[in-house]
């Protein structure tokens, strides 16, 4: 039997670590050929190692990199199929807009938000041309709802890529290019460990709110990814994938 992204090339931003690093697990097990972008030179080539793919130090927030990024993966295997644009921070600095500073702000605009245009508009040259391609970019759950424990420049950051994700879903759907919002719940990874280690309070406070009554683990994350990228999800575009364990559908959780 052959694997559900047999062949294809996915481009994985943040592959490093947490929801990237899964993903590109799960993907490479499927079939596909991995280039990994990110800033972390000290695990990206053993990464890219464990799964037979490609390590390249690419600063999503840069132009030249993410061009670089995109050329390496069309040069090494052939074509641009998948583009997972998902490396993204959640700085404890990012708090209140009463507290928050324009550069704390414009940081994580830079690295949530343009570095998504960034990458979409790296990526589409490449699948137009082949007519083929999915791109998955990485929001969240506070773009459909506000959070209690706010985090300002984040959550606007994430309802940008949710707004582009869907307008180029629909600009490209006829020329064979879906593109979808993957908007995850909490999940473990080291980002949110880091951004709660701190206050197990508002930890807890997260907690209730989802129904399952836990975080998502990254590979649960991934499998999302996976369905996405493949054929499988064949008719969807321009869509808020949300993999949330029921928050934005609950009211009340149950005790
Ligand atoms: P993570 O911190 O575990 O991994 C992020 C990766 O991005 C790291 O490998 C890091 O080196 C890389 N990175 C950071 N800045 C970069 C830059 N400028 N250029 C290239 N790479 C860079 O985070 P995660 O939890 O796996 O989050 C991945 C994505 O999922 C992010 O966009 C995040 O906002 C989103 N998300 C996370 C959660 C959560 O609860 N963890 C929930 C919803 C959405």
């Amino acid at each position: 039997m052959t694997g559900r992204v047999e062949g294809r090339v996915a481009v994985v931003t943040g592959g490093c670590s947490g929801i990237g690093l899964a993903s590109v697990h799960r993907l490479a097990a499927e079939g596909a050929h991995v280039v990994i972008g990110d800033v972390d030179d000290a695990r990206g080539p053993e990464v890219a190692t464990a799964v037979n793919g490609t390590y390249r130090r690419t600063d999503v927030t840069d132009p030249d990199d993410v061009s670089a990024l995109f050329a390496t993966a069309k040069q090494a295997y052939g074509s641009v199929d998948i583009a997972f644009n998902n490396a993204g921070i959640s700085p404890p600095e990012d708090d209140s807009i009463l507290t928050t500073d324009l550069a704390a702000w414009r940081r994580v605009q830079e690295v949530n938000l343009t570095s998504v245009y960034l990458c979409c508009k790296a990526a589409l040259p490449y699948m137009l041309e082949q007519e083929r391609g999915s791109i998955i970019n990485t929001a969240s759950f506070v773009a459909v709802m506000g959070a209690a424990t706010s985090q300002i420049s984040y959550s606007a950051s994430k309802g940008g890529v949710l707004s582009m994700s869907r307008e180029l879903g629909v600009q490209f759907a006829r020329q064979g290019v879906r593109v979808n919002a993957l908007c995850p719940g909490p999940v473990n990874t080291p980002l949110l460990r880091e951004l709660f280690a701190s206050d197990p309070e508002r930890a807890a406070r997260r907690l209730v709110h989802v129904p399952l009554g836990r975080f998502a683990e990254p590979s649960e994350i991934a499998n999302a990814v996976l369905f996405l990228a493949s054929d499988e999800s064949s008719f969807i575009t321009a869509n808020t994938f949300l993999v949330d364990g029921g928050i934005s559908g609950a009211y009340v959780t149950p005790l």
